[in-house]
């Protein structure tokens, strides 16, 4: 068997497929079971078709789910860098795959492999939603959809014309009264009842939400970009930062081909006249230089076990005011340097820098190095303005207009006001200046 095979096949190992394959399996014996009874297949052609579409729509979603977890979104190949070398200044380079990000593929820390034309990552398949198996996972959700409407919709019937069946035999129509409930059928009808509420609801709502990347051909993480582009732009109008169009949307009818008939290589997509290959990265990498204008430095004095509720270390006040999100935690040592990028009373969110003894040794230390951890386990450090660019976290950053230039300026002073906020209130940050 090989590697590739094997990998695929490791997939469904998770609480995630093996949690919906089981569901499906008792949703599925419960559907057949009570309409065997209560609209048996062979009483007429109705009661056929309704049998034929069970399968169909159990037969379509198992296919599609499986297909969407063994096709899988589609990887960018480690170390690749694009072929044309002058290009690379466009790119974002990943230390993980040891390679650059191709156009609109992002790093995925579940799969840790950069994933083309990433959405989003799904639990339930246990790998990402991408380039190579959108199709696979929208026409799953379809089937789901459906097929979960109809088993309610047979379920429901079944137990109405069990409760009934007295009342049907005394009104002499005993040939309606079929539908014999027992406690175990029962049960089985209410918990697959709850289940197809529950899953019904959510694939309403992640279908809906997949049409809508599909039609404006906008993945969740490039509508977030957007977002973001013209928060820049409208936060400073004085800065005249050229306006941004986002290159994919090529119109409804093309970018609905795009996903189910041509999805392309992965690397190269179909743009807009005046847009190029890397019109988005471009602003991918304006944007990150902001967050690095934006970046503070902080000294760990405390050590942080890297616990989701560290009741024990910390004070019962931090535990009561856990971030609401799965990013990971970060445990850290005395002396640990933080790059903190998002601010919360209690918590901080950053990445822990590699020491000069890890690099030296070549052993990282366990768990992750980018997440939330306690705010009173590290200081901040203040340094000097002109160290932007040994904030750069090791990637490769892209050449930069003037107009980025002096929006960074701009962060900068804002970022001053808020230092002052922080350095008022003094629970929230210790300030520790080093020269
Ligand atoms: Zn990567
Ligand atoms: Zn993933």
């Amino acid at each position: 068997m090989s590697n590739e095979l094997k990998d695929d096949l490791r997939r469904f190992i998770h609480w995630g497929p093996i949690t919906l394959l089981t569901l499906t399996l008792i949703v599925t014996w419960t559907v057949i079971h009570m309409n065997s009874m209560w609209w048996a297949p062979g009483t007429s052609l109705e009661s056929v078709v309704n049998y034929a579409l069970i399968w169909v729509q159990t037969f379509g979603t198992l296919y599609n789910f499986i297909r969407s977890l063994m096709v899988g979104p589609g990887f960018v190949p480690l170390k690749w860098h694009p072929p044309v070398r002058k290009d690379k200044k466009f790119l974002q380079f990943c230390t993980r795959c040891n390679g650059y990000k191709a156009p609109r593929s992002h790093h995925c820390r579940r799969c840790d492999r950069c994933v083309m034309k990433m959405d989003h990552h799904c639990p339930w398949i246990n790998t990402c939603v991408g380039r190579s198996n959108q199709d696979s996972f929208v026409y799953f959700l379809l089937f789901f959809m459906s097929g979960s409407i109809q088993g309610g919709i047979i379920i429901v019937s079944a137990v109405i014309r069990g409760i009934q069946k007295r009342w049907l035999i005394r009104h002499g129509l005993r040939h309606m009264a079929t539908v014999h409930l027992t406690q175990t059928n029962l049960m089985a009808c209410v918990f697959s009842l709850g289940v197809i509420m529950g899953t019904t609801l959510a694939s309403i709502k992640l279908l809906y939400m997949q049409l809508k990347v599909i039609l404006k051909n906008q993945t969740e993480i490039e509508n977030w970009i957007v977002k973001k582009a013209a928060f820049r732009r409208n936060a400073y109008p004085q800065k005249r930062i050229k306006a941004f169009v986002y290159p994919y949307n090529l119109g409804w009818k093309a970018n609905i081909r795009e996903v189910f008939l041509s999805p392309g290589d992965g690397i190269s997509f179909p743009v807009l006249p005046g847009c190029d290959q890397y019109s988005l990265t471009r602003e991918q990498l304006q944007q990150k230089k902001d967050k690095r204008a934006r970046t503070r430095v902080f000294r760990c004095i405390r050590p942080a076990t890297g616990h989701w509720v560290p009741i024990f270390s910390q004070r019962l006040w931090v535990s009561l005011h856990i971030p609401c999100t799965d990013d990971p935690r970060i445990a850290l040592k005395p002396d640990d340097i933080i790059h903190v990028t998002r601010i919360q009373e209690y918590w901080l969110y950053g990445e822990r820098m590699i020491t000069e003894k890890e690099k030296v040794k070549m052993s990282r230390r366990k768990g992750a190095i980018r997440g939330w951890f306690p705010s009173c386990c590290a200081v901040e450090i203040c340094e000097d303005s002109d160290s932007e660019n040994d904030l750069a976290g090791g990637e490769p950053v892209g050449e930069q207009d003037s107009a980025a230039v002096e929006h960074v300026d701009t962060d900068l002073e804002i970022l001053e006001l808020l230092r002052d906020f922080c350095c008022e209130d003094g629970r929230k940050t210790k300030r520790l200046r080093v020269k």
